[in-house]
């Protein structure tokens, strides 16, 4: 069974940056386990939903955020088998995990870029 909203997860979120590989620790029950997916709705406004669970203690946190600039949604994605629960996101997470990799090192790319010039 899942376990809704457990803002221990929502360390994921914060620490995006520093995360360079997922599936990644899960904070409560420490398997290398752990995802993050997120999903723009509107480009203009940049709202979106924003899921982290992990598949081993199935804990699970989503809500609704404005999608940070970085990110940008996996194109396989059939919004609308999205749901509060990730199920639908459990079966394709070595994809989304792949996805989600990318997005994290393009990211410490850039910043290392920055830090050169
Ligand atoms: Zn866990």
């Amino acid at each position: 069974m899942w376990k809704d909203n457990n803002n221990k997860l929502e360390e994921l979120y914060i620490n995006f940056k520093k995360i360079k590989k997922f599936p990644t620790i899960c904070p409560i029950c420490k398997k290398d386990k752990s995802h993050i997916y997120m999903h723009i709705y509107d480009e203009k406004t940049r709202r979106g939903g924003l899921w982290i669970w992990c598949s081993e203690c199935q804990t699970f946190l989503h809500g609704s955020i404005y999608v940070p600039d970085y990110w940008v949604n996996y194109p396989l994605i059939e919004l609308e088998k999205l749901n509060a629960v990730p199920i639908y996101l459990e079966e394709m997470k070595d994809e989304i995990d792949r996805h989600t990799t990318k997005i994290a090192n393009k990211k410490i790319f850039n910043f290392t870029i920055k830090k050169d010039v």
